[in-house]
């Protein structure tokens, strides 16, 4: 059971010691596996265990459950420097109550809805979701661009009619961030870009992104090899917008008829299929053209 959950929880060299589930919350001790740590002062290893902390981070969730891990950043004594240091935990930030790839899931979530429905789905505050976005900003992630392929750009509003946006680059076959900037100027992004190297720029086969093409000119400056397509994402969220009208339109309509009729019309409408290429039927010409693009 524990090798299962480890495997399960897939965070490199960690151990998942014991679970227990309270509700809808499943929480997992757990420990790495290593026996010792670096000393970040003279960069010897240690063995000398000095004392076990256990704290309680979110991580992401599993099936239905909210997922807790209580983790135990030991600390160790070096016997060279003579002083005690805290293991160096690769998945989270040092005094943060949440793991990386926690923090990037809320932030991935930004690309479709606003902060305050992703603070809200996510029981999170406005200012939890502000900070994760900020802690990403500074690079927390290991980000490796080596294999990378197709790259997603997207503008994201942070709050809606307030024009903060910042700019998010998507790994799109492995849908993991790999760059934000704070602000969606085209030197910052280029310069964001440019540290990945000639050979990755020159490797780029698709660059996507959004319907104003507003990154088109550096693309083609900067990825010689790119071809670029309408970002899904935007396509995504435009049919999204044309099935809530279609909706609303025909519940307009359905509560002028009467109770049996208006049933039926009801019940077509939860079927899934028949309301999307009903909205997808209303989306212009030029619309369709974008959403064969990007199939
Ligand atoms: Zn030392």
């Amino acid at each position: 059971m524990k090798r299962v959950l480890s495997e399960l929880l897939n965070l490199p060299d960690v151990v998942v010691e014991s679970s227990l589930q309270e509700g809808k919350t499943l929480i997992l001790s757990v420990t790495k596996k290593t026996k010792s740590a670096v000393c970040p002062q003279c960069g010897k290893k240690s063995h000398h265990l000095h004392q076990n902390q256990n704290y309680l981070i979110k991580d992401l969730p599993m099936g239905d459950k909210e997922v807790i891990l209580n983790i135990n950043r030991r600390r160790f004594k070096c016997k060279t420097c003579r002083k005690t240091f805290n293991e160096e935990l690769d998945f989270v930030g040092v005094r943060k109550k949440y793991t990386h790839r926690y923090a990037e899931n809320i932030i991935k979530q930004l690309i479709n809805i606003d902060v305050s429905n992703v603070a809200k789905n996510n029981g999170l505050s406005e200012e939890e979701v502000y900070s994760m976005l900020e802690d990403i900003i500074k690079n927390i992630l290991p980000i490796n661009v080596s294999s990378l392929r197709r790259l997603g750009i997207d503008e994201i509003s942070l709050v809606k009619g307030q024009g903060k946006f910042i700019v998010v680059l998507v790994d799109i076959d492995s849908g993991k961030l790999i760059g934000l900037a704070k602000e969606r100027k085209q030197i910052i992004i280029e310069n964001l870009m440019t540290t990945w190297g000639e050979k990755v720029l020159e490797q780029i086969e698709e660059v996507s992104m959004d319907l104003t093409g507003n990154y088109k000119n550096l693309v083609e400056k900067i990825c010689p090899n790119a071809v670029i397509t309408v970002d899904r994402f935007h396509v995504t969220k435009l049919i999204h917008e044309e099935l809530n009208q279609a909706r609303i339109a025909e519940k307009k309509v359905a509560l002028e008829l009467n109770i049996e009729s208006r049933e039926k019309v009801f019940d077509s409408l939860k079927g899934n299929k028949y309301t999307i290429l009903k909205a997808e039927d209303k989306l212009t010409d030029k619309q369709k053209i974008k959403l064969d693009i990007i199939r």
